[in-house]
């Protein structure tokens, strides 16, 4: 039997497989399935310049619909798989057709966390481009947008909600804006910047009812809201694999090759739970570089060309005139130190763990951001002289 390559989901990790199967000459079936009925489309643009209006629906698609049709690449839109048949080599529509493979790479992604509380049947989430429209269409006549969530995407969407001259409220548990992955130093700046705009933020705070156009928060007090958006994380889509008794634990386990507990069965992206040397441990990330990068890891191993997974993480958020790069894992930092200025907004963090370079964030710093990945690439540490002094080029270390 000829290989033939099914590939469920057309998001940023499906997409690159596909890609990458034909850039690396791979001559087999390839069949790109996704459950939306939009053409494949980029996700970082919803959040930031598709809803600002800066960017089209066409300019924010991965590839024009001839690119398919030029690289035999069977695009299916509107089909969910409902089901996997592992010992067959199948899999199920839920309309019932089966498809068959030699290999499979589960590419699924993650699904937003949803509230539960009475009265949030009426909150609106971001995820794909028909969310982005429904809340574009809202914005359109919202006067009061309410945030569940201080995290990137509640933020995002709040900076651009301000920027179109709504009243906006940000309601977060947490004692920080984004202190999941940030430091005080840096989400001090975003909280600075979010209220000099009128954003009015909320911390340590609980959503506990939402009744119609007021939501109730922890002290009682009642926040008015025509519109509530809601970004509080996301769980893995793993339902395919869970019943068809491939492992899962917060994500489909993968090995270093993408592989799952089913050697011809891969998972990469969002869904997918790999050890990242970086962070020294199984985790997940939610990000672009991530699901790009394991894409071609999983298409390298099924083109006989096994190279193990070993990309350093990157990923960024824009919020006004804001711009932060994150390179490296900064979880389990024991010092850092700064280069730039943090009262001019331009300055990076760079981590370290016992003397170990770890992960460098970077504020309205490029230059910084890139070295910073070919640091962590070659695992060289600068001193805290060479990082705080602004004359010392860093990239000279690379040399
Ligand atoms: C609004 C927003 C802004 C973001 N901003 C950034 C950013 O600035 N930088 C960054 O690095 N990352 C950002 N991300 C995260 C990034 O988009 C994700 O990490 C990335 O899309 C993951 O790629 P993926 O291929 O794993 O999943 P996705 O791109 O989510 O694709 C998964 C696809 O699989 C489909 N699917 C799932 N189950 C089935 C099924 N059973 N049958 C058929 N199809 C199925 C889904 O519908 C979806 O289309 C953002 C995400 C969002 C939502």
């Amino acid at each position: 039997m000829s290989a033939k390559v099914v590939i469920i989901g057309a998001g940023h990790g499906g997409l690159q497989a596909a890609a990458s199967l034909r850039e690396e000459g791979f001559e087999g079936e390839i069949v790109l399935i996704s459950e939306e009925n939009d053409q494949p489309y980029q996700k970082p643009p919803l959040s930031k310049g598709y809803l600002q209006g800066k960017q089209s629906e066409e300019a924010i698609l991965f590839r024009s619909p001839h690119f398919f049709q030029n690289h035999q690449i069977d695009l299916r839109l509107g089909v969910n798989i409902a089901q996997l048949d592992t010992v067959g080599q199948l899999v199920i529509t839920q309309e019932g057709e089966t498809i068959d493979y030699t290999h499979l790479i589960l590419a699924t992604g993650a699904a937003n966390r949803k509230l539960t509380m009475e009265g949030a049947a009426d909150v609106l989430y971001l995820r794909t481009l028909a969310d982005a429209k429904a809340i574009a269409h809202r914005l359109e006549t919202a006067h009061k947008v309410a945030i569940i969530g201080g995290g990137f995407i509640g933020l995002e969407l709040a900076a651009l909600a301000k920027e179109k001259g709504k009243e906006v409220s940000v309601i977060e548990a947490q004692s920080r804006l984004m202190e999941r992955v940030l430091p005080a130093v840096i989400s001090d700046v975003f909280q600075k910047t979010h209220e000099k705009n009128g954003v009015q933020v909320y911390l340590n705070t609980l959503t506990k009812a939402i009744d119609g156009q007021y939501i109730i928060i922890s002290d009682g007090k009642k926040i008015e809201a025509d519109l509530i958006l809601a970004g509080i994380g996301v769980i893995p889509e793993t339902s395919l694999a869970v019943e068809a008794g491939i492992a899962c634990e917060n994500g489909i386990l993968v090995n270093e090759y993408q592989q799952t507990s089913v050697a011809n069965i891969y998972a990469i992206g969002d869904c997918a739970n790999h050890y990242n040397a970086f962070a020294q441990k199984r985790l997940r990330l939610e990000s672009v570089q991530n699901a790009v990068d394991q894409a071609k890891t999983a298409v390298n191993h099924v083109l006989g060309k096994a190279q193990p997974y070993h990309a350093v993480p990157w990923f960024w958020t824009n919020q006004y005139h804001l711009k932060l790069q994150m390179a490296g894992i900064s979880a389990g930092f024991d010092r850092y130190v700064l280069r730039g200025d943090i009262d001019t907004d331009k300055f990076s963090v760079y981590y370290f763990q016992k003397n170990r370079l770890i992960a460098v964030d970077s504020l309205n710093r490029p230059a910084d951001h890139l070295n910073a990945r070919k640091l962590l690439a070659a695992q060289l540490s600068p001193t805290e002289a060479q990082i705080s002094d602004l004359n010392v080029n860093l990239n000279q270390l690379l040399t």
